[in-house]
């Protein structure tokens, strides 16, 4: 008997609601018309992407015109950061525990003569607000730090580093791509000026995602074209993916308590099995207080045995021929060979950076699946450093 794998990878991305997809089918077969056409067909499609972009905005709390719809979570970073030095010229405050798509768009301004600091985040992934004003010196700057760590799950103080910026007159962006979904998001209760989400990191479809810009902040479009999304993002929109964003949006808030509630009863059951059985052997890298970080992201690594590194490819290769389905760090960085460059940045030394697997269950996981995962990590791990 064939045995489906354990999908223990959700935060690199999850599957589609089957009710997101109902949602969406009607504007991938019947509506198919271009929202910035005037005739019938396209204010259908124009209509159901207003009613999204409010819906979104109920959701965290904006107003429908600070929404912009992007191609998801990369490009909001990148028109984020962009977006803002175009404007305004500020230097920019970020750290190297960040998502690639703020960290190289970071780099690459530096690259390119911009004021650029890179912070080292705390030994857990974490960014200060001490760090962070002390970057500023007490001038504007547009400071980016994610809410939840992809590779740790670690939670940064949003709204602390806020406050901070916005006391030297700068600006904040939050990357929650790994929070939309999984933790309440308000925009005001954050404090923040920019915000990321990707709707296929909450069972919508992969390729959408939103940046939320209050209003007054400076900003100007990355990507020019047409007049969509008020002049700030061009393009010919995805409406069925936009839909299928803001239905998915709506489901996960719907079900956060619960879904948070299972995720974190999982979190513990596979933190305590680990434990218990590889105790000695490995190092969690997630914060062990279930408080300091996303339910869905466990990291673990396991440093040199007898001075001899484990290998953390095959480690991955080996899960996989047990039937469980696990990522290094980010997905960018599993199968290829450089160490994951949040845990670098955390501390850890390269060959027991390069040995980490991250466990990340969703919202249909079992805890028999949890069971079913440390059991074959034990026998993965024991065939491997006999
Ligand atoms: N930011 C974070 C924290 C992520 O985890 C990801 C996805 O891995 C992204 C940004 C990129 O989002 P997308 O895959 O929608 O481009």
């Amino acid at each position: 008997m064939k045995v489906d794998p354990v999908y223990f990878d959700h935060a690199a991305t999850t599957p589609l609601d089957p009710r997101v997809l109902e949602a969406m089918m009607p504007f991938l077969t019947e509506i198919q018309g271009n929202p910035s056409s005037v005739h019938g067909a396209g204010r259908r499609a124009r209509h159901a992407v207003e009613s999204a972009r409010e819906e979104v905005a109920d959701l965290l709390g904006a107003e429908p015109s600070e929404i912009v719809f992007t191609s998801g979570g990369t490009e909001a970073d990148n028109t984020a950061l962009r977006g803002v030095v175009r404007a305004a010229s500020l230097p920019v405050v970020t750290s190297a525990a960040e998502h690639e798509a703020v960290l190289r768009t970071a780099e690459r301004l530096r690259d390119d003569g911009h004021p650029v600091t890179i912070l080292r985040p705390s030994d857990d992934g974490s960014v200060t607000v001490s760090d962070v004003e002390r970057a500023m010196n007490g001038q504007p700057a547009l400071v980016s730090v994610m809410h939840a760590n992809n590779e740790v799950g670690t939670l940064s103080p949003v709204r602390a580093l806020a406050d901070a910026c916005h006391a030297a007159g700068g600006y904040l962006h939050s990357d929650a791509v790994q929070t939309a979904g999984v933790l309440p998001l308000d925009v005001d209760a954050l404090g923040v000026d920019l915000l990321t989400i990707s709707a296929h990191k909450f069972y919508g479809p992969k390729g959408v995602g939103v940046l939320y810009v209050r209003a007054g902040t400076p900003f100007e479009p990355v990507q020019r074209g047409g007049a969509q999304e008020r002049g700030r993002r061009g393009g010919t929109e995805n409406v069925a993916a936009i839909v299928g964003l803001a239905h998915a949006f709506r489901l996960a808030v719907e079900e956060a308590e619960e879904r948070r509630a299972h995720l974190a009863a999982l979190r513990s059951r596979l933190i305590a099995g680990l434990r218990a059985r590889l105790g000695y052997d490995l190092v969690l890298n997630s914060p062990l207080d279930p408080d300091a970080a996303v339910p869905h992201v466990v990291s673990i690594s396991f440093p040199p045995r007898d001075g001899r590194p484990v290998d953390g490819e095959m480690l991955l290769l080996n899960m996989d021929m047990e039937g469980v389905l696990v990522s290094a760090g980010s997905a960018c960085t599993s199968g290829a060979l450089e160490p994951s460059h949040v845990l670098l940045a955390m501390g850890r030394d390269r060959a027991t950076a390069a040995a980490t697997i991250r466990f990340s269950p969703g919202k249909d996981t079992r805890e028999s699946d949890v069971d079913f995962v440390v059991d074959a990590l034990e026998r993965v791990y024991r065939r491997m450093t006999r």
